[in-house]
């Protein structure tokens, strides 16, 4: 087929890219290097025969609060809550929750209810206009369409708190051993040292999309959303090749490009002008992550039963605690009682063959070390008797996550540092970074604003350049 446009690359952002190009008439060829499509969105059998496993996300919040996937009607796609969004399970107390309900989650959290009412709180009650402005964010590039003024206004106010170092965050608004764990447990999914600028913010949005939209997940793995999101685009016309990985941007003979691949891999592509292939060589990774997943033969053993009921857990204890682990990841360094993410499928969709469940931590870029026995070991710490759970384990080093996904370079789950300098500079200082000096080729990967998660607003973005 001859395209007017070619999308390499079939994450959320090139999925959003092919069907918002395909919709307005474009003729798309989507190209995809892996044999499976959805990027970071592909589920497989990891473990036994009928396990169904996510390679990459599973709580796909963003997606729900994303203006780019609100756009869409996905015959197929179901989203199913877990009874408790996350729970942060602390070694001598009971686990804190966060529930979808705000006054229920500040309740559980006593002599912090008020903290958190006042800075979770307040950024859940703007609700989604305030997630779509900040996935739309504010920077050097163009917001369209314009928020109202009492979202800037409410926004302008959220940033204040957002642009702080999470570990500020956690010891000025909150007194409680829980509080302040629960703010490090959802600002470490940043992957930034707890002690930068916007770490907080991250804490804040995520822990605020729990009580506006929920940390849903997709019944049966998310391999189904990226599914229905091919079959949507064949069934307007396009075309979607797995398997073909694209080295050069000669091989494609489409006026439009749009890609999702990072930095790194975009220079290796093209002949680029000298000093925007220097400012894209400058662009920098963060830490990787070290993933396991598991087929186990029943729940897992929370020494709090509350937690069971919990999509997501939090595990890595204090704020200090995890404020160590993550300046350890972030210096090079590999912290023996590591943060650990961990996804529990199960307590929202039974439909994926038993009991499956994955965890990462965070190791240094690149990192070579077996991380299974600290995880599993924080695992134990919160739930003795886990590893006599296991049927079967798969473990995905950096190396193991970039081979079946070129995008996570080292192991670098975020498609680059989420620093305040790379909020801004992503991949590079641009009013519209999606663009790039080559005429016709976008980039649109979670390398470009807003960044990571699964929201398909950098492939929104580029296919709204394309079309202009
Ligand atoms: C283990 C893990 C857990 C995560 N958990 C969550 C979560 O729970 N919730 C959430 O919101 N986000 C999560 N994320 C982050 C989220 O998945 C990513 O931010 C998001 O998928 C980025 O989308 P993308 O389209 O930019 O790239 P990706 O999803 O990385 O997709 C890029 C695609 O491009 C293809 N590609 C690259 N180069 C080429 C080439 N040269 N030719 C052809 N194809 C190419 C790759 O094979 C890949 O399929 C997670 C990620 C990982 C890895």
């Amino acid at each position: 087929m001859r395209a007017d446009a070619v999308v390499v690359g079939s994450g959320p952002n090139g999925l959003v890219a092919a069907l918002a190009l395909a919709r307005a008439g474009r003729k798309v060829l989507l190209l995809e290097a892996a044999e499976r499509f959805g990027g970071a969105l592909a589920s497989a059998e990891l473990t036994l025969p009928g396990r169904v496993h996510d390679l990459g996300a599973t709580v796909l919040a963003m997606a729900l609060a994303s203006p780019a996937f609100r756009e869409l009607r996905l015959p197929g796609v179901e989203f199913a809550h877990p009874p408790v969004a996350a729970a942060h399970p602390l070694d001598d107390r009971p686990a804190v929750l966060v529930h979808r309900d705000l006054s229920r989650t500040a309740e559980g959290l006593g002599g912090d209810a008020g903290a958190w009412l006042a800075t979770v709180g307040a950024a859940a009650r703007v609700g989604l206009p305030l997630m779509e402005f900040l996935l739309k964010p504010l920077g050097p590039w163009p917001l369209w369409p314009p928020p109202r003024p009492v979202t800037l206004a409410r926004a302008a106010r959220f940033g204040l708190a957002a642009a702080l170092p999470a570990t500020t965050l956690a010891r000025s608004a909150f007194r409680t051993v829980e509080g302040r764990a629960v703010v490090a447990g959802m600002a470490a999914h940043s992957m930034l040292d707890l002690r930068s600028p916007i770490s907080a913010g991250y804490g804040l949005v995520l822990a605020a999309l729990a009580h506006v939209v929920g940390w849903p997940l997709v019944r049966g793995g998310s391999q189904r959303l990226a599914d229905a999101m091919v079959a949507e685009l064949r069934s307007l016309g396009g075309e979607a090749v797995s398997g073909h990985r694209v080295r050069r941007l000669e091989e494609l003979d489409a006026p439009t490009v749009v890609l999702d691949v990072t930095p790194r891999q975009f220079a290796a592509m093209a002949d680029l002008p000298p000093a925007y292939r220097r400012r894209l060589l400058r662009y920098r990774y963060g830490p990787g992550v070290f993933k396991l997943d598991w087929a186990l033969d029943g729940p897992v053993p929370w020494r709090d039963p509350a937690v069971a009921g919990a999509g997501t857990v939090h595990l890595g204890g204090t704020l200090e605690e995890i404020a160590l682990s993550e300046a350890e990841a972030a210096a090079g360094r590999h912290s023996p009682r590591p943060y650990v993410l961990v996804v529990q499928p199960y307590a929202a969709d039974p439909t994926r063959g038993g009991h499956t469940l994955w965890a990462y931590c965070h190791v240094p870029n690149g990192s070579r070390l077996d991380m299974t026995g600290v995880i599993e070991a924080q695992l134990e710490r919160y739930a003795p008797g886990f590893r006599e759970r296991v049927l079967a384990r798969h473990a995905m080093g950096p190396a193991a996550l970039e081979a079946v996904n070129p995008n996570l370079v080292g192991g670098d789950i975020g498609g680059g540092l989420a620093s305040l300098g790379q909020f801004v500079r992503r991949p590079v200082w641009s009013p519209a970074p999606w663009r790039t000096p080559l005429p016709g080729v976008f980039l649109c990967s979670a390398s470009t604003p807003p960044g990571a998660g699964v929201h398909g607003m950098g492939g929104w973005q580029a296919a709204r350049l394309a079309l202009r």
